[in-house]
């Protein structure tokens, strides 16, 4: 069976708890002096067996690591071990699993080769976010409600007022798209006086959780992206 390693727990002796994401669940493994041995490290590959009494937790055996060449590489390495921290987090109460997520890693890793590291980060998560029907894409600002290409309500208006105050639905294609907006936690989006983010236009923003795809997005738009996505997933 083969799966990637998302999170491990140092415990006594060497000891590790291993989580790794196969096609079918998400595994949680004891592996005896885990510690010691190179293979048994986040965001490995690993081919592995799963051994249980049915008393103690099923224990990770015959652990063969699955490698790939960029794995030589330190900043491609970190940029992959924080995409599996923020991915553990985000499936932390799953165990049941569809095979999508882990074609994401397969597919991801085998970019990772010669792709740009955080837009292969960034494009997994959109496919992620896809995956699971999650758009966070809005026309309007997290904070006052208030249309983003709108000037910001005052804060001091209250709920009912903005209600009342806040004009009807319109079409996406009525937005104008190349206003700067805040990039919040999630993707989700503000008025750049209404909070502090990442900054990148409404266009942009469109363009990678739509296609999922970085393409349209600067170097320099990557990072301030990547800075949104360690947030969290
Ligand atoms: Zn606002």
């Amino acid at each position: 069976m083969q799966g990637y390693i998302i999170w491990t727990q140092s415990q006594k002796n060497e000891d590790l708890i291993v989580r790794v994401l196969t096609s079918e669940e998400i595994k949680t493994l004891y592996r005896f002096y885990g510690a010691r041995h190179s293979i048994v490290h986040i965001g490995r590959k690993i081919d592995f067996i799963q051994e249980s009494n049915g008393v103690f937790m099923p224990k990770l055996r015959q652990v063969l690591h699955v490698g790939f060449k960029w794995e030589r590489d330190v900043a491609r390495v970190y940029v992959w071990q924080r995409f599996m921290e923020l991915l553990h987090y985000h499936l932390r109460d799953i165990f049941a699993l569809d095979a999508r997520y882990m074609e994401i890693l397969d597919e991801g890793a085998k970019r990772l080769e010669v792709q740009n590291p955080k837009r292969v980060a960034l494009e997994m998560y959109a496919k992620i976010l896809h995956h699971e029907g999650r758009n966070p894409l809005t026309m309007r600002c997290l904070i006052c409600e208030q249309y983003l290409d709108k000037e910001p309500l005052p804060s001091t208006l209250d709920s009912d007022m903005l209600a009342s105050k806040s004009p009807e639905s319109k079409a996406v294609e009525s937005i104008d798209k190349n206003m700067e907006i805040a990039i919040l936690r999630g993707f989700l989006s503000a008025h750049k006086v209404c909070a502090s983010g990442q900054i990148l236009t409404y266009a942009k923003l469109e363009s990678y959780l739509s296609s999922a795809s970085t393409i349209e997005l600067s170097d320099d738009e990557v990072e301030r992206a990547y800075q949104v996505l360690l947030l969290g997933m």
